[in-house]
């Protein structure tokens, strides 16, 4: 298969990423084969690719918003089939045993692997991973649509679901990018009143489009007129973990 490989760390335009025929990945027990449809990028691939991440195998395949089709299953696996949809994530394995993993946050497990870091990921025509780490996808989203939700989505509505927060709420965001273009819209969908703080008119014009309630720049002060915020909508709350 074709994959993009980074075999030594390097600035982007010294342009350390490597088209390469390498073999397609066979999937173990419990593993799923996914034809990748889509791999979004991530930040966190260039901090990998020019070295601001130490390299954790040499050559890898980068990539970890991944989504696409099952196209073959391993021993044992009952979760997905064939032809199903699947999208993988940054978090590839936790042990399942250690006090992170029996709280819900393996991402802090000692023994965590990361798609595109420890194992191959999804810049690639074909990838593996276990059908524990993999996600079932929504049919009536466009899996192009679908990729960005497999990292700044999940790191996105995580941190929402973490503030506790509640309709009727009000929310600051300082910084406007991927992540927080998503937190605004759920944040929007759930009835909480959504301040943006951000630089750029680039981004600023963007969180106005996503109906931020109010969006200004570093140096303004923020509204306090609760008046002003005022909303009519009954939206559900957040559902619980
Ligand atoms: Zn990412
Ligand atoms: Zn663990």
């Amino acid at each position: 298969m074709k994959a993009w490989v980074l075999e030594n760390q390097a600035s982007i335009e010294k342009r350390p990423l490597l088209l390469w025929e390498v073999s397609i990945p066979e999937p173990e027990e419990g593993e799923i084969r996914v034809k990748v449809h889509a791999c979004g990028v991530c930040r966190t691939d260039i901090h990998i690719a020019e070295g601001d991440l130490l390299l954790r195998k040499s050559p890898l395949i980068l990539g970890h918003q991944i989504v696409g089709v099952v196209e073959k299953v391993g021993k044992g696996v009952n979760e997905f089939k064939v032809g199903d949809r699947a999208g993988i994530a940054w978090l590839n394995f936790s042990c399942g045993n250690c006090k992170f993993c029996r709280s819900g946050r393996e991402n802090l497990c000692p023994q965590a692997k990361f798609t595109g870091w420890n194992v191959d990921g999804g810049y690639a025509e074909y990838v593996k991973v276990s059908q524990d780490f993999a996600f079932h996808l929504w049919e009536n989203l466009s899996l192009t649509e679908t990729a960005p939700l497999m990292c700044a989505g999940i790191v996105s509505y995580r941190a929402l679901r973490l503030t506790g927060i509640r309709r009727g709420d009000k929310l600051g965001l300082y910084g406007f990018g991927p992540a927080a273009s998503y937190v605004l819209q759920v944040a929007k969908y759930l009835g909480i009143e959504i301040f943006i703080i951000t630089r750029s008119e680039k981004n600023k014009n963007r969180a106005r489009e996503l109906g931020a309630d109010w969006v200004g720049g570093y140096e303004d002060e923020a509204p306090t007129d609760d008046k002003e915020l005022l909303k009519e909508s009954k939206p559900p709350s957040l559902p619980p973990p």
